[in-house]
């Protein structure tokens, strides 16, 4: 998390914000008897030197899924968990590009997808996984969302 909100803060800088983005590994576990998996998600690794990137799209091109690639070479029991990224004032959703993008790189049933919303005070954030007939939550799904500056880890970065 900590990765996460520094990567997301850095973004802050642009003028105006562009979306911001990047993978998530970690581990899983397959519950077959209840056909349902726990996923955790351990290390975030940025997308740096993405292909395009402004204030509506981010398009991470090759360079970044080398760099996670190598990533997970390096660190046996790692698993791609999922991707990041963020929508600076269009809140937390999955796209049509989006969901494009997951089914594209992120066909698992462990998988995830994490959107964040930096323009919001307190990071509304939506975590996005695929329901047992096979398609993804979305925001029709959600009565709130996830608020990154509400947890014990974002006060304990803020008392450092
Ligand atoms: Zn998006």
């Amino acid at each position: 998390m900590k990765d996460i909100f520094r990567w997301v803060e850095q973004s802050l800088q642009g003028q105006p914000v562009p979306e911001t983005g990047g993978f998530l590994t970690g581990k899983f576990l397959h519950d077959k008897q209840a056909d349902s998996f726990v996923s955790w998600v351990e290390h975030f690794v940025p997308a740096e030197g993405v292909d395009y990137q402004d204030p509506v799209l981010l398009a991470f091109g090759t360079g970044p899924l080398l760099e996670v690639d190598r990533y997970l070479q390096a660190q046996p029991g790692q698993c791609l968990i999922g991707w990041f990224h963020t929508h600076p004032g269009h809140s937390p959703y999955l796209s049509a590009t989006d969901l494009h993008t997951h089914e594209g790189f992120f066909r698992e049933a462990y998988q995830v997808a994490i959107v964040l919303d930096p323009l919001t005070p307190a990071f509304d954030t939506g975590i996005f996984s695929r329901k047992t007939d096979g398609s993804m939550n979305n925001q029709i799904d959600y009565s709130h969302w996830f608020q990154w500056k509400h947890t014990d880890i974002y006060r304990q970065m803020e008392a450092n």
